[in-house]
């Protein structure tokens, strides 16, 4: 897959993937480490966790499918629907955009119609609604978006469900939506050809446990569980999100540092003259103008470690910073005041 690993920071703050900077639960560690040897020696059942996603997500169990990671529901999402002996198939990635959809796209033997942003990254939605045609299998979407951090309306994700050929369908990533104001999910009506993703990675801090999930109707959800290997999640992923999902209190605690860091990093933009863009994420999108990559390198002597996004379409001069437990937040904004 042609994905580009970011290189790994040897220590210091990472704001730079937009991880929990919490850490995740305690009482996930504790879940793990009780989970018996038998437990450990049996292929996985993750049928109650799929449950307890389900009804964390207000939705029929059957509607729910638990993947490893999110990336592998874009993965399935991308493969169930550029299959082999398809020639042709396009892709519609409305950019900047998460560089899996096109690297899975591309991948499974597909075409990437890459839609580029309107001025100061508004979504293009004329453009999207354009490229569609009949070879048009998928079309993936993201709200709030990476890396602008902007909600995408429901109405927008409807109207481009309904531009959609028979089959085609939109893979709606809501990876950062527990930080936003609403989900796709509370706007009925939910279209029979969109497909939701989330992942626990972000919000509940279980990345490495690799979980996330995909929410579709049942026969939709059949077509992307063809190409999941049955057992893809492992027990520690299972036993650590049933506990994850259980600690609301943690879940909320870390989404109101994140509401508070955003504000606050804002607050910084405007004292010291830098551009932003409102994020519904956990992370704000700055523009550093031409010193940005000078900048992110001086705040990486720092110890604290950005993104630079500058190669991406409409982000020339911009860093995404994330967002998370306030005392992170505030250190990073020393730093960039010190740096600049
Ligand atoms: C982090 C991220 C993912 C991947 O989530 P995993 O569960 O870690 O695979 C997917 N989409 C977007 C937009 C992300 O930022």
């Amino acid at each position: 897959m042609d994905y580009q690993r970011v290189p790994d920071t040897a220590g210091g703050l990472r704001l730079h993937l937009n991880e929990n900077t919490a850490g995740c639960s305690p009482k996930v560690l504790e879940a793990i480490r009780s989970i018996p040897a038998t437990a450990i020696a049996r292929y996985p059942d993750y049928e109650a966790a799929t449950r307890d996603c389900a009804a964390s997500l207000g939705l029929d169990p059957g509607w729910v499918a638990l993947t490893n990671g999110l990336d592998e529901g874009i993965w399935a999402a991308a493969s169930a629907c550029v299959r082999a002996g398809d020639r042709g198939v396009e892709a519609i990635v409305p950019e900047p955009a998460f560089d899996m959809y096109a690297a899975c796209v591309r991948a499974a033997g597909g075409r990437v119609v890459a839609v580029p942003p309107g001025p100061d990254l508004a979504f293009p939605l004329d453009e999207v609604l354009g490229a569609i045609g009949p070879a048009t299998r998928l079309v993936f979407l993201c709200s709030p978006a990476n890396p602008s951090g902007a909600s995408l309306p429901a109405p927008v994700v409807r109207r481009i469900a309904g531009a959609l050929p028979p089959d085609a369908i939109v893979f709606l990533d809501e990876a950062y939506v527990d930080f936003a104001p609403g989900s796709f999910l509370d706007e009925p009506p939910w279209p029979a050809n969109v497909v939701v993703g989330r992942t626990f990675a972000k919000a509940y801090g279980l990345a490495a446990l690799r979980i996330g999930c995909i929410a579709a109707r049942p026969d939709v959800l059949a077509r992307l569980q063809a190409v999941i290997p049955p057992y893809s999640l492992n027990v520690c992923a299972v036993e650590g999100l049933r506990a994850a999902l259980d600690d609301r209190d943690s879940h909320r605690w870390y989404c109101t540092q994140v509401g508070e860091s955003r504000r606050i990093l804002a607050e910084a933009c405007r004292r010291l003259g830098l551009r932003f863009w409102p994020s519904d994420a956990n992370f704000v999108l700055v523009s550093l103008g031409d010193r940005c990559a000078e900048i992110v390198r001086a705040l990486a002597a720092h110890g604290i470690h950005v993104r630079d996004r500058s190669g991406e379409p409409g982000c020339d001069g911009c860093a995404r910073i994330t967002t998370g437990v306030v005392e992170h937040t505030r250190a990073c904004i020393a730093a960039l005041e010190e740096v600049l």
